[in-house]
């Protein structure tokens, strides 16, 4: 998960990386009253910040100065609402301004290539760091680290001197930074911490002005307060759902919805269906489904009910391999989440095989009910719901 600069700014501060003070706002009113407690704190100026999880703000006049709390104001105006890179600004950080006198660049990452951490620095920061990087990497210092023995003093003093920094006090500080910056990565189960700019005030300061922070999710559980995080307003509403459900759903970009028992399953038939697409007008698979052991109705009308309410899905294929769930428990679970849905939504094509598989498909056709299509293989069941897809697809393009 990609942090704001306002979560990234938090956990820095909360791990000792030097950074200037800030409040979040949603409103040019909010923007104004915490542009004025700063100022009032002793601020000399202000920036208001867009909070948006992509890189370029500045370029984009997302990152504003005021000098008055009215200024904050207005600035704050300009800028909520505003679209950059395709992401909406809804909040702003306003935050106390620095008065720079130089731009540096900090990261360190996991490189998974490398099987190791990498930890890069540069005297020229400010500027898009992939593009340094590509015409002048000599700008770019990095040393790797072991994740045995993690990052060290020594280690951290090389990189800094490695980028170029003298000897002396500037150094000093940004040696200690790095170290900090270590401690957010590894307290907080981080895969990515970036810091550009770090700056040095003209005052003798060094600072974190903008912060990007990517955390681990396979760690989140040593993590409840991660759980805070998480931005509601991004995530995709279909996921969100199915996740209150209990259900393992990941939206993907094709026309045919999936569900079936056990994760090795699920992922196999998308692969199927998507081979069967070649076929079929190029129909691809528009979500993973994975409906676990559970065969309830509960769990068959949810899971139907979140797969079908995605508007691009036209045909659903249900791919239940009966184990110790058996396929008769599923048969009735559908019937009767087909019951409390008060009919099908969208055609399915349902394949039943192993435990039970006949005592399933006898309550199938017993119950008849409309819009399911039995279909005895898996490769025949896709070939079968990308069929009915395309068809769909022609119907409604002759019809508009
Ligand atoms: P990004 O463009 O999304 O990376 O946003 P940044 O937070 O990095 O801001 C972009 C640029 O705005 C920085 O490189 C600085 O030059 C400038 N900037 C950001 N904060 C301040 C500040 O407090 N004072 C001044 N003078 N400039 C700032
Ligand atoms: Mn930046």
């Amino acid at each position: 998960m990609d942090l704001y600069e306002y979560q990234a700014r938090d956990l820095f501060a909360a791990h000792g990386v030097p950074v200037l003070d800030g409040r979040l706002a949603t409103s040019p009113q909010e923007a104004q009253a915490a542009a004025a407690a700063l100022l009032a704190q002793g601020a000399p100026l202000v920036v208001v910040k867009a909070q948006v999880k992509t890189g370029g703000r500045g370029k984009a006049g997302g990152v504003r100065l005021a000098r008055t709390a009215a200024g904050a104001r207005q600035e704050a105006e300009a800028v909520l609402g505003m679209d950059i890179k395709g992401h909406t600004v809804r909040s702003v950080l306003v935050a106390e301004g620095a008065d720079i006198a130089s731009e540096f660049y900090l990261s360190v990452l996991l490189d998974r290539a490398g099987r190791r951490y990498l930890a890069m620095c540069s005297r020229e920061g400010g500027v898009d760091i992939e593009a340094l990087a590509a015409e002048r990497p000599q700008a770019l210092a990095r040393v790797g680290v072991d994740p045995l023995t993690g990052m060290t003093p020594t280690l951290a003093a090389r990189l800094v001197a490695e980028a170029g920094f003298e000897p002396g006090e500037v150094a000093e500080a940004v040696t200690e930074v790095v170290l900090r910056l270590w401690e957010v990565l590894t307290g907080e189960d981080a895969t990515l911490v970036e810091v550009n700019p770090l700056v040095l005030t003209t005052g003798g300061r060094v600072l974190a002005l903008d912060g990007k922070v990517t955390l681990d999710d396979n760690a989140s559980f040593r993590h409840p307060g991660h759980a805070d995080l998480v931005d509601r307003a991004e995530t995709d509403p279909l996921e969100a759902r199915a996740r209150a459900a209990g259900l393992n759903y990941v939206k993907l970009s094709g026309q045919v919805g999936v569900m079936g028992n056990g994760a090795g399953l699920v992922m196999s038939t998308l692969d199927v269906v998507a081979y069967a697409g070649e076929r079929h007008g190029g129909m691809r698979p528009a979500n993973f489904l994975d409906l676990g052991g559970g065969s309830s109705a509960e769990v068959m009308a949810t899971g139907l009910e979140v797969v079908a309410s995605d508007p691009q899905v036209r045909a659903i294929l249900v791919n239940v391999f009966g184990g110790i769930t058996s396929c008769d428990t599923v048969a009735d679970g559908l019937v009767a989440a087909v019951d409390r849905l008060g009919g099908l939504p969208k055609p399915v094509v349902l394949r039943l095989d192993g435990n039970n598989a006949d005592l399933g498909r006898a309550i199938l056709t017993e119950a008849a009910v409309d819009g399911v299509e039995l279909v005895d293989t898996m490769d025949a069941a896709a070939d079968r719901v990308t069929a009915i897809a395309e068809q769909i697809t022609s119907t409604s393009s002759t019809e508009a």
